[in-house]
């Protein structure tokens, strides 16, 4: 690795050269299954031909111009996603981070436009938004905030699926004017409410009795992962505004903050912008992944295989000491330990498995949404050996 790379990553010693569907391959040709599809981003898997062929024509006809300018494939892409997610309108940007601070600078607005001088979002522990200083300042873990003080005021932090927590701050903070939440909770472990459908309809209920936005982040969970196109429409409600990333661009980046009503009316003219937000070869990127998606069923792919893959590690490590609990939603899948164990992830590297660990006790598994039934297989068997062996020693 280049000494003239800045030192941010822990990276494993290897270098991925060539894709196909869920597998990588070295530059040794050896085979690694991706069970991390690059954190959520690669839900077609890797060299998908459809996309491959889409990227490559727009390639050849227009890669960037101007946001000055009228861009064909940017308003495909906004009317598209407005019409999946039942909202109005999008701004593009590049990624989650950029589709937080866009939701953040939107809530800020809207609490101005409503005469609060201060506003403050409620956003949640274990929560993550993205590393630009205002997202780590919402992102509810002290690692990733400590060094960067000052932090960004103006947010009140509550736990994870407390509706009761909410209820108090809305009785005495007055400056409040959006929650900031993750359906289900990715970096900080794959954390799901434990009534979903309630949690997320009780949020619902407290910002429609007091005038707040409620704001999703479904950078990690949206794009079929869960099996459905947005992890909320598993549960009746629709928010105010939602940020978008990760699998949007299928590897080509591109952020989306969608607002829905009064919150698509916020940002006017010269109040937000980007050089790359939604451009041609970003946009073509996003339409191409959405109607792939769509064509070959694989939100239904993950919610089945999600589910298929859950039962299977719970049959394989059934009565094993040290498993706390498996958890899944669609395919984000965790399995939780009663240890640290972030040596699984180099143990999987070793055995041609990626994966990673997240809140230092939970297995995480993002494959990639076309995983076949066999592929699922292959994933569990080298995996639930993996753990089974760990917590042996
Ligand atoms: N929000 C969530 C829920 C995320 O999981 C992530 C990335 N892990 C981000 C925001 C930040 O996205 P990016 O790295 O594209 O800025």
């Amino acid at each position: 690795m280049s000494e003239h790379l800045m030192n941010t990553y822990a990276r494993q010693p290897v270098t991925f050269v060539k894709g196909e569907g869920v597998w990588l391959w070295d530059d040794k040709g050896e085979r690694y299954l991706d069970a991390l599809a690059g954190v959520a981003v690669n839900g077609l898997g890797h060299s998908h031909p459809k996309f491959v062929a889409a990227l490559g024509a727009q390639v050849s006809k227009l890669i960037h111009v101007s946001n000055n300018y009228q861009i064909a494939e940017q308003s495909q892409l906004a009317d598209k996603l407005c019409e999946i997610a039942g909202m109005d309108r999008v701004f593009f940007c590049n990624s989650g981070c950029e589709a937080n601070e866009a939701s953040i600078k939107l809530a800020r607005l809207y609490g101005h436009q409503k005469g609060i001088e201060a506003p403050e979002i409620i956003v949640m522990d274990k929560a993550f938004h993205g590393r630009t200083l205002a997202t780590l300042s919402a992102t509810g873990n002290r690692k990733t905030q400590a060094g960067f003080e000052p932090l960004v005021s103006g947010f009140v932090r509550v736990p994870f699926d407390d509706l009761e927590a909410v209820r108090q701050v809305a009785e005495h903070n007055h400056n409040v004017v959006a929650v900031l939440v993750e359906p289900v909770q990715g970096e900080g472990g794959v954390n799901i409410p434990h009534d979903a459908k309630a949690y997320l309809q009780g949020l619902r209920e407290i910002c429609d009795a007091n005038g707040w936005l409620l704001m999703l982040d479904e950078v990690q969970s949206g794009i079929g992962r869960t099996g459905a196109w947005f992890s909320f429409q598993h549960t009746g409600i629709t928010p105010d505004v939602m940020s978008l990333a990760k699998g949007l661009g299928s590897g080509v980046p591109i952020g989306a903050c969608v607002a829905k009503g009064k919150a698509a009316d916020v940002f006017t003219y010269g109040k937000h912008g980007s050089t790359f937000g939604g451009n041609p070869l970003a946009s073509a990127a996003g339409l191409a992944t959405l109607k792939i998606i769509e064509e070959e069923g694989l939100r239904d792919n993950a919610d089945i295989l999600g589910n298929w893959i859950n039962k299977e590690f719970a049959k394989q490590l059934a009565g094993i000491a040290g498993v706390v609990v498996i958890r899944n939603a669609g395919l984000m899948i965790g399995i939780e330990l009663d240890r640290s164990c972030g040596e699984l992830v180099k143990k999987a590297l070793e055995s041609k498995v990626l994966i990673n660990v997240t809140a230092d006790t939970v297995v995480r598994l993002l494959p990639p949404l076309v995983i076949s039934q066999a592929e699922a297989q292959h994933l569990v068997d080298t995996i639930a050996a993996l753990i089974k062996d760990f917590l042996a020693k």
